[in-house]
């Protein structure tokens, strides 16, 4: 079988690996990355003659050039399961919004979003199923809601595909607990050089973080990420009383209440509580009627990084507030703002500059397993290919340096963008 890396090739970002093998030529993702320039997206030639899309979770980074090639013409089912369907859908839908207020034209219609959405076939986790040619099996990958670990049943081999992987539990999140000896793994590899804290130690000291602000009588404005951190912040949050209320706003409030009616393996009774607990923002005019009340509290709005969203507004409106805390939940990606803020103390909003003078600190929750989950979850799966994808440079190197000399992994490959890797 021949493996064709056409994104997530020592990158974050663009995910999209092509399999051909005798039971037909399948996509792994089909994903677009943020560059400095714009969009970059994978490249795929004659996707009419893809057999089949396997979408492992609805991030962008794995989901958002699905509509690019709808409309040049892919034309397969995409297997993934309801709650990704039903994320991607809306977070495809809100990217669309966005590029099409830009100055740059969208190189795709609405219309092929809904298209592609047609084109889904929906599975349930740990089933077996056919389609086509191929026999595969899917599993709950611990990453966000839906997120997906295919196991493929190729040429007599069994190969699998992490997608993101998150091997630690969390409040919202069941962790992945495939364990089965596999012939190739093409595994993520973001954490690759580095670890986390223990889950518990990052919310013990998010939360107190949340208390000494509330303590220095200021907001405390906490941008999440859209699908999963949201979710897991506010249930954190309502694990204690707070003298003051809990606002949630932008895309996350709406994808919460979406996600109560959707189908993940994880403890979807406890977010429906924290939902039920906090207090949703009704558009901009309820927001500045609140900001401008003087009243303190907590807001959790989206995006996660500063790039979009409400979070925008309120650093517009309260970056004199020397009193009000910033508290980030997650990884700043170079070149955001959530970047610039930690380390240059400034952001970017509708072209204009501002220096907020409160309280910046960042947590680092995260979504996918660090270094040593991802050796562990190796060691256990015993893979004769070891194929590394989803990380940039020296997170690959490091993993393929670890796995190679404490794992004894033979035969282990860190591609770049278009290589081909042969598998006999
Ligand atoms: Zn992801
Ligand atoms: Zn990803």
């Amino acid at each position: 079988m021949k493996i064709i890396t056409h994104g997530a090739a020592r990158e974050v970002g663009r995910s999209c690996i092509e399999i051909n093998c005798s039971e037909g030529r399948f996509l792994l993702d089909l994903g677009l990355k943020f560059g400095s320039e714009g969009y970059e997206f994978p490249e795929v030639k004659t996707p009419e003659t893809v057999d089949c899309l396997f979408l492992s979770h609805a991030h962008l980074d794995h989901s958002g050039s699905i509509p690019l090639y709808k409309h040049a013409g892919l034309n397969c089912d995409i297997v993934a399961t309801s709650a990704t369907k039903m994320i991607t859908q809306m977070l495809l839908e809100d990217s669309y919004k966005i590029e099409s207020r830009g100055e740059v034209p969208v190189p795709y219609d609405q219309n092929d979003i809904y298209d592609a959405l047609r084109n889904f076939y929906l599975i349930k986790f740990d089933k077996g199923y056919t389609r086509k040619r191929l026999s595969f099996r899917c599993f709950n990958a611990g990453h966000i809601p839906g997120s997906t670990l295919f196991e493929f049943k190729m040429e007599g081999k069994r190969v699998v595909y992490t997608g993101d992987l998150n091997t630690v539990k969390t409040r919202l999140m069941n962790p992945c607990t495939y364990l089965e000896p596999v012939d190739v793994l093409i595994i993520e590899s973001t954490y690759g050089n580095r670890d986390h804290l223990p889950r518990q130690e990052v919310e013990t000291k998010f939360l107190n973080a949340v208390e000494k602000g509330l303590a220095r009588r200021g907001n405390v404005i906490i941008p999440v990420f859209t699908v999963g951190r949201s979710q897991e912040i506010i249930m954190a949050l309502n694990e204690k009383q707070w003298s003051v209320p809990i606002y949630f706003d932008g895309l996350a409030k709406q994808l919460t209440k979406k996600l109560k009616w959707s189908d993940f393996d994880g403890n979807m009774k406890g977010m429906a509580k924290a939902y039920n607990l906090v207090k949703l923002i009704d558009g901009n005019e309820h927001r500045h009627k609140l900001l401008n009340s003087g009243k303190q509290a907590i807001y959790v709005t989206t995006s996660g990084m500063i790039q979009g969203g409400p979070i925008l507004d309120y650093i517009k409106m309260s970056y004199k507030n020397k009193k009000d805390s910033i508290l980030l939940t997650g990884y700043q990606v170079e070149g955001t703002n959530g970047r610039t803020l930690l380390e240059k103390g400034f952001a970017i909003v509708d072209n204009k500059r501002y220096d907020p003078v409160c309280y910046i600190e960042k947590f680092d929750f995260s979504a996918h397993s660090g270094l040593n989950e991802l050796l562990d979850f190796i060691a256990r799966t015993k893979p004769k290919h070891l194929v590394l994808v989803h990380g940039d440079d020296e997170a690959i190197e490091n993993l393929a340096k670890l796995a190679k000399e404490k794992l004894k992994i033979k035969n282990i490959y860190t591609p770049k963008r278009e290589q081909i890797i042969e598998i006999k």
